[in-house]
């Protein structure tokens, strides 16, 4: 396994793999590696020749009050399980190679960003995406791996993709879970012993809108309810929002539809989750 750490670097071994007609797989990464990380890793490196992988925590997606010093930074053992997954090339950049002193320039997705997450966190998308153009710029993979768990991060790089012609197939894996169904996040960790036996009310929730749709609920209204009921009745868990809405569009619905995606995000003392559910209607 290569590793990689500058720019400079990457642009060489980059321009090396031009003449070999390699299938190049990428996944973005902040690091702090679980098993949702690792399964993206084993998706590209089936279907791709060649796998580059990038550890990068990225300060512009952070806002003034969030955990950009504490993020866990365990590099050892992530690189060990890039190693492990077979993974060809990890690319591993300092922040100041990556941002340069004078750095101006960012990469702004419209209407997508601004409801659920880009709505409490005001510049956090602006940051996935400048960054995530970057990455593609450089690695110029043909296909990029993202998970599921963070669905709305997943529209608006597809938006941008496409907006862009950057020519990216994006392949969106599903979310990875614990055994009672909280889906794993680097973040996880901080989340205290009580809290963390809580927090899977959100997955809960999502799955009993789920349900209720499948059942024939076709009042979204009361699909809502039915998640926000299951938080208030079972945790001191502060919803930021349990919404059925657009697969594509991310709007929220005011009718069922054949496909829909439950979206929600509950803060557990300073802790924030979020998860989401796809749900089809019965036919
Ligand atoms: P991060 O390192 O948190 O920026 O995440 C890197 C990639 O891993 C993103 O595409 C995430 O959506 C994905 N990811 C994070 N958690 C999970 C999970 N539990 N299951 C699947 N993919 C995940």
């Amino acid at each position: 396994m290569k590793i990689i750490r500058t720019i400079r670097a990457l642009q060489l071994w980059r321009a090396r793999q031009s003449s070999r007609n390699v299938h190049l797989g990428f996944v973005p990464t902040m690091g702090a590696f679980h098993a949702g990380h690792q399964s993206l890793m084993q998706r590209a490196r089936r279907s791709c020749g060649t796998v580059v992988v990038s550890i990068f925590v990225n300060p512009l997606q952070f806002g003034p009050t969030e955990d950009l010093d504490e993020y866990p930074r365990p590099r050892q053992t992530d690189l060990a399980l890039c190693r492990q997954a077979g993974v060809d090339v990890v690319f591993v950049p300092s922040r100041k190679d990556f941002y340069p002193p004078g750095f101006q320039t960012s990469v702004t997705v419209g209407v997508l960003t601004r409801p659920w997450e880009g709505a409490h966190r005001r510049t956090h998308f602006q940051g996935v995406t400048t960054v995530v153009a970057k990455l593609l710029n450089l690695v110029k993979p043909h296909r990029a791996f993202l998970g599921q768990k963070d669905y709305q991060q997943c529209c608006i790089l597809n938006q941008m993709v496409t907006d862009l012609g950057q020519g990216v197939n994006m392949v969106m894996c599903p979310t990875i879970r614990e055994s009672d169904g909280l889906a794993l996040s680097s973040r996880n960790g901080y989340l205290s012993s009580s809290a963390r036996r809580t927090a899977p009310v959100l997955y809960q929730a999502l799955n009993m809108g789920a349900s209720s749709i499948r059942e024939g609920e076709t009042s979204i209204k009361r699909i809502e309810t039915v998640m926000q009921a299951h938080i208030r009745k079972t945790s001191n868990a502060k919803i930021d929002y349990l919404a059925v809405c657009h697969t594509e569009t991310l709007e929220p619905l005011n009718h069922t539809r054949k496909k829909m995606v439950l979206l929600g995000a509950v803060r557990l003392g300073k802790v924030r989750l979020i998860d989401n559910v796809i749900v089809n209607t019965p036919v």
